[in-house]
């Protein structure tokens, strides 16, 4: 078989440079995916009792960049979302992010913006540029905070202490004086309004001259494929061969348990409303138990049925071969990934794009905006017949 492009994955980054690449160079193109479905980590599904769960860990979709949301509109309409998130420990809900309320439920009493901020400055840790996770929550909330909601979950989820972690990790919560408890800061937050799969079918609809394989290695596939250029969105030490070892990652175990309605009947005192097995869409466990949160998708779907699903997400350390759901962001990784990206750059026909090729903790949306930039430079070098890889 010819093509131009044997793309591997069908995740965001090999649908996106598809429909692109099959649209507007003409370009005839192969996608392998080693799993059974479209979408990679972002894939929904109804599970067996007709609820539609997020496969691979909850997926809330969110974003600043308005030429990505353009351009994933043309596959979707969009169903708005607000993403509350809750924390439990010692024996109760707390609202989170850091906010007003949950100064008020520390203190248990009422307070004000400017009570609220007299006390920050009072415990928070002066730092001007904090180097790790540990010190951007402190310099912002002190050590109580931290140690309630931060240090046990980042220590379950990473194996690691929040010191031994970029910055960029915990910065990722933000944390509020006012009573705004939004997870996220971007301004569009929302799901798909049929779900991601359909999302991932309507762009898969959208590419010309374009063949799926679904369950298969695209090792096995290339040797029987003419192919002007590789893109690869696997992990980049397995493309290699861990020829300069196994790049650290963590990995996830996903537990769902459903419940009827008659048995969410005994829950509605503690889910505050009929149908719903916890009171929010997703609650948090920084210290007790094994797993690190509890996603009840049903809040935010939309959906109507009578039973409710839950997902316990429980980390894991990562082996060889197996499942690698985060790249680690601290200098250590970054330096071992460094080795691969070096031997990269002297690729000529491969181009790497995606969260596990580049090695990058990143959102769907800086997916999307990476393989829409990916796709401008292979248009350059499809022009100028000739090709370069992208990091
Ligand atoms: P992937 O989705 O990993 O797709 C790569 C595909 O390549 C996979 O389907 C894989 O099977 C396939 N593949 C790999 N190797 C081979 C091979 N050798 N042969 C054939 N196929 C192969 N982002 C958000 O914006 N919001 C969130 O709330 C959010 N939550 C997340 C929660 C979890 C638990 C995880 C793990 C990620 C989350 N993300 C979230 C990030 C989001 O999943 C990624 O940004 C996005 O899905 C990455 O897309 P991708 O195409 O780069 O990679
Ligand atoms: N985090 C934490 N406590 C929380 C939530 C998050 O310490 O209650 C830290 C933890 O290190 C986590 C990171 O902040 O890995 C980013 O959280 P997010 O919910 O964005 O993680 P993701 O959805 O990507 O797993």
């Amino acid at each position: 078989m010819n093509v131009d492009f044997l793309i591997v994955g069908a995740g965001f980054t090999g649908l996106t440079l598809a429909e692109r690449l099959s649209n507007d160079l003409g370009a005839s193109c192969l996608i392998v995916e080693r799993r059974s479905h479209l979408g990679g980590n972002a894939y929904d599904e109804y599970d067996d009792h007709g609820v539609l769960i997020h496969k691979y860990g909850p997926h809330y979709f969110r974003t600043d960049q308005a030429h990505v949301l353009d351009y994933l509109t043309r596959f979707t309409a969009w169903r708005p979302a607000h993403y509350q998130i809750l924390s439990w420990t010692k024996s109760r809900y707390w609202r989170f992010p850091v906010n007003l309320n949950t100064y008020e439920q520390l203190i248990g009493r009422s307070s004000t913006e400017e009570e609220f901020k007299a006390y920050l400055e009072k415990v928070r840790v002066p730092m001007e540029n904090p180097a790790n996770s540990e010190d951007v929550i402190v310099s912002q909330i002190g050590w109580e905070l931290y140690e309630l909601f931060f240090k046990g979950y980042t220590q379950k989820q990473w194996r690691k202490s929040p010191a031994e972690l970029d910055a960029s990790v915990c910065a990722r919560i933000p944390l509020r004086t006012n009573r705004d408890d939004r997870y996220l800061r971007e301004q569009f937050q929302a799901l798909p309004a049929a779900g991601y799969t359909r999302l991932f079918e309507r762009m898969l609809a959208a590419c010309k001259n374009t063949k799926l394989i679904f369950n298969a290695d695209y090792r096995e596939v290339a040797r029987s494929v003419n192919c002007k250029k590789l893109i690869y969105s696997g992990a980049i030490d397995e493309f290699y061969d861990y020829r300069a070892g196994v790049l650290p990652y963590r990995s996830l175990r996903f537990e769902p348990e459903h419940f009827t309605g008659a048995q969410l009947a005994e829950r509605e005192a503690v889910a505050g409303k009929k149908g719903f097995w916890q009171p929010a869409l997703q609650v948090n466990y920084p210290n007790e138990f094994d797993y690190t949160r509890i996603v009840e998708t049903k809040h935010i779907t939309g959906q109507t049925c009578e039973g409710s699903t839950i997902v316990r997400e429980y980390p894991l350390d990562y082996q060889r071969g197996g499942e690698a759901y985060y790249p680690i962001p601290n200098a250590e990784s970054q330096r071992q990934y460094q080795a691969y990206a070096d031997i990269a750059a002297g690729e000529t026909d491969i181009y790497f794009g995606g969260r596990l090729a580049t090695y990058r903790y990143y959102n769907m949306d800086q997916i999307v905006a990476a393989a829409l930039t990916l796709t401008e430079q292979i248009k350059l070098d499809w022009a100028a017949g000739t090709c370069r890889r992208v990091a």
